[in-house]
C-alpha cells in the first residue's frame, strides 16, 4: 500500500511539471546559445594561449615588501588556513629579523593577511598560475614571497563598526583609524612589572612608567606598562607574552 501511494505521488508531481514545456525551455536556451556563440565570440577562451585581462585589484597569491614589515605577526593570526609562519631571515639591509613565510599550496587567496597588515607590507599580487611539481616548491619563504617588480595591491577595505551602524552613522573608517582599533587593557593588580610587554612590542607602544608608589621590599619605584594607542597596531604580542595574563584586548565594537 505504502509503495503504491509513493508511486502515485511521484507520478502526480511529475505530471504537474508539464514535461513538454520544460524540454522546450531547455532546447530554446541551447539553440539561443548556439546561435550567439556561432555568430558572435564564444564565452570561453583558448587558455593558456589566450588570457583574460585581470582587474587591477585581482586577488592572487600574497606578496610582501620585506622593508615595510614590522614582524607583528597579525597576518599569521588572521590566516584562516594557517599557512603563514614567521621565520628568521638575514639580509644586508635588514640584519637578522623574522618575516612571514607562506605555504601557497594551502593559501586560498582570501587576502585577509593583506587586509590586516598595519603597514601594507603584505599585499595581494596578480599571480595565480602556481602549478609546481612538488609541494616544497610552493613553500614561499620571505625572499620568494617578495613582489616588487610589478605593482601588487594593498588591501585597505574601509569599514564601519556595528555600534555605528546601530547609531545610524555612515562614515567609513580606513585602516589604522583610532575609532576601529582594538586597544590593550591592563589589570594593574596582577602586573608584576616584568617589562616583557615593553621588550616584545614591535612598534615601541609600551613604556614602563613609574606609578608614584615605592616597592617596600626593594625601596625602588614601582613601574607599570603604559600604552600608546596611537602607535599600537593591535598585534596582541604583549598579551601573549605576559606571564600573569594581566593584559587583554579591548575590541572596538
Ligand atoms: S591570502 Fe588568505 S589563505 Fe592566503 S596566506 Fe593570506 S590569509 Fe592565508
Ligand atoms: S601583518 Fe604585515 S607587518 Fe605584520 S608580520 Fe605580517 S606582513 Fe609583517
Ligand atoms: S602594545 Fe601590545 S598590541 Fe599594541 S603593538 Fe605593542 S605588543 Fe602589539
Amino acid at each position: 500500500m505504502a509503495e503504491d501511494a509513493k508511486n502515485k505521488s511521484t507520478y502526480q508531481s511529475r505530471s504537474e511539471l508539464k514535461p513538454r514545456a520544460w524540454i522546450a525551455d531547455g532546447l530554446r536556451v541551447t539553440f539561443k546559445t548556439l546561435v550567439r556563440t556561432t555568430v558572435h565570440r564564444p564565452n570561453t577562451i583558448q587558455y593558456p594561449f589566450e588570457k583574460l585581462v585581470k582587474p587591477d585589484c585581482y586577488r592572487g597569491r600574497p606578496g610582501i615588501v620585506l622593508e615595510k614589515c614590522i614582524a607583528c605577526s597579525k597576518c599569521v593570526r588572521i590566516c584562516p588556513n594557517r599557512c603563514i609562519e614567521m621565520v628568521p631571515i638575514e639580509s644586508a639591509t635588514l640584519g637578522k629579523v623574522k618575516r612571514p613565510q607562506v605555504n601557497v599550496a594551502r593559501c586560498m587567496m582570501c587576502g585577509y593577511c593583506a587586509e590586516v597588515c598595519p603597514t601594507n607590507a603584505m599585499i595581494v599580487t596578480p599571480e595565480f598560475e602556481l602549478a609546481a611539481y612538488s609541494r616544497s616548491e610552493l613553500m614561499f619563504d620571505p625572499f620568494k614571497l617578495q613582489f616588487e617588480s610589478k605593482p601588487g595591491y594593498e588591501v585597505c577595505s574601509p569599514m564601519i563598526l556595528p555600534s555605528e551602524i546601530k547609531a545610524g552613522k555612515t562614515e567609513m573608517h580606513n585602516k589604522g583609524d583610532m575609532a576601529i582599533k582594538d586597544t590593550v587593557a591592563l589589570d594593574a593588580k596582577k602586573c608584576i612589572s616584568c617589562s616583557r610587554c615593553e621588550k616584545t612590542c614591535p612598534v615601541g607602544a609600551v613604556k614602563m612608567t613609574e606609578t608614584g608608589e615605592i616597592n617596600p621590599k626593594t625601596n625602588k619605584p614601582i613601574k607599570k606598562p603604559a600604552f600608546d594607542n596611537e602607535k599600537c597596531v593591535s598585534c596582541e604580542q604583549c598579551v601573549d607574552v605576559c606571564p600573569k595574563s594581566c593584559l587583554s584586548m579591548k575590541e572596538a565594537m
